[in-house]
């Protein structure tokens, strides 16, 4: 029996992760911010130790929906790191947003095996969550489908011999619009993504590509390259996940059907592999895979991720902080789709030019510092 606990579990990820899980596994945390109904449900279903709502308010509600069971109930941010502390064998990070940071922070303390859904750790604290791993003996596995593809293109090769890692693209829905139409662009347009079923926010990040800016910054932390290393490549089919090209030109790609189930369950029974609820990929009917350059134009958040790695420190976590604004604005129909790229560089050049950007990500209290002052000035940010 291995124990497991889904930090996120009501979200898309979270959903995804106990729909693999068998009866080998038992549930010990789950949590949500808000869907206090959902939470109980799986928690039942599940039969968890401990349901954690984030929303203290929200903790009536889920005490009186678990009575009668064996699930404990808790709520508040404080019971949520207090449960991210207890020890399992496989842990899923799957919060949103920077909401996620200090849960995984934690859980990289306390779980044998941390898969990696929630980006903005890396992206935030990447030499933090490395070193607490590192300091814990946490194997860390990447969710995202693009990392799960590089880690495993990496398994059983020298690192040293990587010559260059390379992110494939949908292009998500205005692949082909024209800027004038991009302007234009609807919530409704915007949440219209070809390929993948996602959460809300991640979906609106594949529309502005920010969502592969934070992987530039995820890729260079995870695996240790350069900004030099990394190459973005839209491939609007995404059935290669990613490749890695290595110093003797050979490039490994890891292929599959577009359905995140494949990196939550390579992450869930890795190092092996077991069937998966998965369509095959079949090469009879895949009638072609194309590929093409990004358009930095039209897509600025890559031109903004290479800033970001230039200038390293806390840069990543002003990125992050500011897109979450910017992102805030557009779903409340504040901003229009182009603007969240222009309020993300227009908090960028203000810390990076006033050298606010602190380069020391020795602990949280300084990244979470950072946030702060990144989103205050991502809240006066007005459209010229
Ligand atoms: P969702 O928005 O679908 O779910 C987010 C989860 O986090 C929910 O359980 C939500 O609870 C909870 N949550 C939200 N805010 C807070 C908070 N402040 N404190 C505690 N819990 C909170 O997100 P996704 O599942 O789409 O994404 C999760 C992570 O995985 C993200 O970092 C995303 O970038 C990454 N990812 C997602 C992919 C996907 O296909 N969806 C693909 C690759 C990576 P509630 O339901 O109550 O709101």
């Amino acid at each position: 029996m291995r124990t497991v606990s889904v930090f996120g579990s009501t979200g898309s990820i979270g959903c995804n992760t106990l729909s693999l899980l068998g009866a080998e596994h038992h549930v010990k945390v789950l949590t949500a911010a808000r869907n206090a109904a959902k939470l109980a449900d799986q928690a039942i279903a599940h039969k968890a130790e401990l349901a954690v709502i984030e929303d203290e308010t929200l903790l009536p509600e889920l005490t009186s929906r678990l009575s009668g069971t064996s699930v404990r109930a808790t709520a508040g941010q404080t019971a949520l790191i207090e449960a991210a502390q207890e020890p399992v064998d496989w842990a899923m990070s799957a919060i949103i947003g920077s909401a996620g940071l200090a849960p995984t922070l934690a859980l990289a303390g306390s779980a044998r095996t941390l898969a990696l859904a929630n980006k903005e750790s890396m992206v935030c604290a990447g030499e933090l969550v490395n070193a607490k791993c590192a300091a814990s003996g946490c194997q860390l596995i990447p969710v995202d489908s693009e990392h799960s593809a590089i880690f495993q293109a990496l398994a059983g090769q020298d690192s040293k011999q990587v010559r260059r890692v390379l992110l494939t693209s949908s292009g998500g829905p205005f692949r082909t619009w024209s800027l004038a139409q991009m302007k234009e662009a609807s919530l409704a347009d915007t949440l219209n993504h070809p390929n993948f079923s996602m959460g809300q926010r991640i979906t609106i990040d594949s529309a502005t590509m920010f969502n592969k800016a934070l992987e530039v910054i995820e890729a260079q932390q995870l695996f240790a390259v350069t900004s030099e290393q990394i190459d973005v490549v839209v491939h609007p089919q995404q059935i290669v996940h990613s490749m890695v090209e290595f110093q003797d030109m050979t490039i490994l790609a890891q292929l599959g059907s577009p359905d995140m189930r494949g990196a939550i369950g390579y992450a869930l029974h890795y190092p092996q592999r077991k069937p998966l609820p998965i369509e095959p990929l079949d090469f009879m009917t895949l009638s072609r895979l194309d590929f093409e350059p990004p358009d930095e134009t039209r897509f600025p958040a890559l031109r903004l991720a290479r800033e970001v790695l230039v200038h390293g420190g806390l840069t990543g976590t002003v990125f992050n902080a500011a897109k979450e604004v910017a992102l805030d604005k557009f779903i409340a129909g504040h901003i229009g789709f182009l603007d969240m790229a222009d309020l993300i560089a227009y908090v960028l050049d203000r810390l990076v030019e006033e050298s606010a950007v602190q380069h020391s990500t020795e602990g949280l209290d300084i990244v979470m510092g950072m946030d702060k002052s990144a989103r205050d000035i991502g809240q006066t940010w007005r459209p010229t």
